[in-house]
């Protein structure tokens, strides 16, 4: 019998063959699926008692023949009957077919999971398929289909003695690579190898005589109980192990797992793995692969679970997740959306669980796991509000508290005037330590904060606790990081202040950015000399190097404060050094400028009231010159103090070592340090 196949459109195959050809790996999934599901089908029929035959031997089997130049697929499942074939593929049910093909013709998965054409993508490699099938029916004959792609068909009667299918396809020209063995492999690795029914490929090879060959063993490429089928019951640790590098043979061990297992008010099993996770994030994400009953659907699930979740490793398997439909269309999906917040709440639960029953293990695990715990608290809300009872603060003693105990531990001694809870940080023990040693000495404790995702985190926690804030050690010195109430004499006037600044102002290095001369009563114990960098700016840049959009604050340039202990006895020594080398020199120019200062004053008097066409010219050239003659001295002046600090040795070797306290000494200036000291030393 012929027949013409129940497609509205004519011109469904060319959209098969040409539009879906960049997905073209698919078909083997889409028929070794079916074959699968018919096995499964006849499986539950002879349980019902409606089949007396055996249901032992289930199996899928493929075959490559290079010659005939055919993939055949067979299978002993259900079968279909002649009626059957009619029903289930040729008369392939559309609705609004053009419209819709219009709308998805780029979409191969979107057209083939509308359309129920799992068996017509076979098309896209193929120029004709034959399916010869015998229903599982008693007194069923065997029939023959043939199709070459064009909506014509041939339906026969042929003989076949098992019940079950085969489809054969003949590959056509653009696709012979699929006659190769390793292609085949290659697929069926990807979309077959957790499948439940045995997916038998060739023969085992054995090595013989210097070669391959094949022994009598099938070759079955698939698991048909992979580890999250099983009960959690009846698994060990080192199953679990052992599955992970079924998955990921490269990958390291991973941290621990969690067994998904719900079946309301959704189906959904799998195992999911926290790997270690190292600092790049894009090479670590999308290892986990989303299954429909045991089928592999896509190993790329940004979109499908919420992104911090595509950090972890493993296996996700639900019957409710559409196996042939679109990325966007999956994303949203309502059953796609109930799994993913499904699985955020049992992955902070598990969380919870590990941290209550064995806190020191989870301590150990930590580093391994904040990353992810913190892109997690960053990104997802419900996740953030769970994840504050475990998450974990370090000290720089390294020790371990959760946010609860870290406010106990801090609130006695670390509020400052307005109320607000200081949380001190460094980012860097070493480079910091003077800094967190400073901190300690006061009474104080510092946090370690030092990954990337660091300085995102303590803004997250600012914005959620307003009466906290965060704060580097280094961001100021040790009395300013907590403003208490308490506001000391200040030791300098302010003209002493403006007269010593260009002194150190010349000195400080001009390739590393603005710095600002910030006198200090450190006490004579304290450093005579620190680099401190404002906790808001440096802050900005930092965020601005992970954020587009924020360039404003990446483009300014670094600054610092160079913070001057004024009471420390090396100061006092610059200052007394100055004092003596520039104090006649300067007094004259500061009498100069005072006088003038005086002049200006009386001329600025007599415009006082005056309109400007009423003020003679010869006054206000006066006042002209007047004030050309301060900025004058002005300049002159601190052109002497700028030359006395580039020639101070002391001062020099106070900014190189504060400089060098923060590892801002290198190249040149750190040698020229060098050489400096060892002069000083002889
Ligand atoms: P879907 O699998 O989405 O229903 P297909 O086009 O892949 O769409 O298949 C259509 C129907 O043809 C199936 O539902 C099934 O009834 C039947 N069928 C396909 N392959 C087989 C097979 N190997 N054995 C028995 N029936 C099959």
């Amino acid at each position: 019998m012929k027949g013409k196949i129940g497609v509205t459109s004519d011109n469904l195959f060319p959209i098969i063959k040409k539009f879906l050809y960049s997905d073209h790996d698919i078909f083997l999934r889409e028929i070794v699926s079916n074959a699968v599901d018919a096995t499964q089908k006849l499986k539950t029929i002879a349980s019902a008692g409606k089949y007396k035959g055996s249901v032992e031997q289930l199996k899928v089997t493929i075959t490559i023949n290079k010659d005939e130049k055919t993939i055949t697929i067979s299978d002993n499942g259900i079968g279909m009957t002649s009626d059957e074939v009619e029903k289930f593929i040729n008369q392939i049910a559309f609705s609004g077919a053009n419209e819709f093909l219009e709308k998805y013709k780029d979409d191969a998965n979107a057209i083939i999971g509308h359309f129920g054409l799992g068996f017509y993508s076979s098309f896209m490699v193929s120029e004709e398929v034959e399916i010869i099938t015998r229903s599982y029916q008693t007194n069923a004959k065997a029939v023959r289909w043939v199709c070459d792609g064009s909506p014509e068909y041939l339906l026969e009667e042929t003989e076949k003695d098992q019940v079950g299918t085969d489809i054969i396809m003949h590959i056509n020209a653009d696709s012979i690579e699929f006659l190769e063995e390793s292609r085949i492999n290659e697929l069926l690795n990807k979309y077959c190898k957790f499948l439940p029914i045995p997916v038998v490929f060739g023969k085992k090879k054995e090595w013989k005589d210097g070669k391959y060959e094949d022994t009598d063993e099938d070759n079955q490429v698939n698991e048909v109980v992979p580890a999250w089928v099983k009960k959690p019951t009846d698994l060990k640790e080192e199953d679990y192990v052992s599955f992970y590098h079924k998955l990921y043979p490269s990958g390291d061990e991973p941290l621990f797992h969690i067994h998904l297992n719900v079946d309301y008010p959704f189906n959904l099993t799998g195992i999911l793995y926290f790997p270690k996770l190292k600092n790049n994030f894009e090479v670590q994400k999308n290892k986990i692969q989303l299954y429909c009953s045991q089928v592999f659907v896509t190993d790329s699930v940004e979109g499908i679970v919420p992104e911090f979740l595509t950090l972890l490793h493993g296996v996700i398997d639900s019957p409710d997740i559409p196996l042939n439909v679109s990325r966007s269309y999956l994303q949203n999906d309502s059953n796609v959306k109930k799994i993913s917040g499904h699985i955020t709440k049992k992955v902070a639960d598990r969380l919870t669980e590990l941290f209550k029953e064995n806190r020191p293990g989870f301590e150990e695990k930590w580093n391994d796991l904040k990353l992810f715990i913190e892109y997690g608290m960053l990104t997802d809300e419900k996740f953030y509000d769970k994840a504050l009872k475990f998450y974990l603060f370090k000290n720089s003693d390294d020790k371990s508290f959760t946010w609860e105990e870290y406010e106990t531990i801090i609130e006695p001694n670390q509020k400052d005037k307005d109320n607000k809870l200081v949380y001190l940080y460094a980012t860097n023990k070493d480079e910091q330590f003077s800094f967190i040693e400073a901190a300690k000495d006061k009474g104080y404790d510092v946090l370690i904060m030092n990954d990337v995702l660091a300085t995102p985190l303590l803004n997250h926690f600012e914005q959620k606790f307003p009466d906290k804030h965060f704060v580097r050690v280094d961001s100021d010195v040790v009395d300013k990081l907590i403003l208490k109430d308490h506001t000391k004499e200040e030791i300098l006037s302010l003209d002493e202040k403006n007269e010593l600044s260009p002194v150190f102002q010349a000195i400080t290095p001009k390739d590393r950015g603005q710095f600002i001369i910030d006198f200090q009563d450190l006490g004579e114990g304290g450093l005579p000399m620190m680099v401190t960098q404002n906790e808001f700016m440096r802050r900005m840049k930092d965020m601005s190097k992970m954020q587009s959009g924020m360039s404003f604050y990446g483009d300014l340039p670094d600054s610092y404060n160079l913070v001057v202990n004024v009471s420390h006895p090396l100061i006092k020594k610059v200052i007394a050094d100055k004092h003596e080398k520039l104090e006649s020199e300067l007094s004259v120019t500061i009498k100069e400028i005072s006088k003038f200062k005086t002049e200006k004053e009386a001329l600025q008097k007599l415009k006082e009231g005056k309109k400007e066409d009423e003020i003679p010219q010869e006054e206000k050239d006066l006042l002209k010159e007047t004030e050309n003659k301060i900025s004058e001295l002005e300049d002159s002046k601190r052109k002497k103090l700028e030359a006395f600090g580039s020639s101070n040795d002391l001062a020099k070797q106070l900014v190189d070592l504060a400089l060098l306290a923060n590892n801002m000494l290198r190249g040149e200036a750190l040698n020229n340090f060098v050489k400096r000291s060892v002069e000083i030393l002889k």
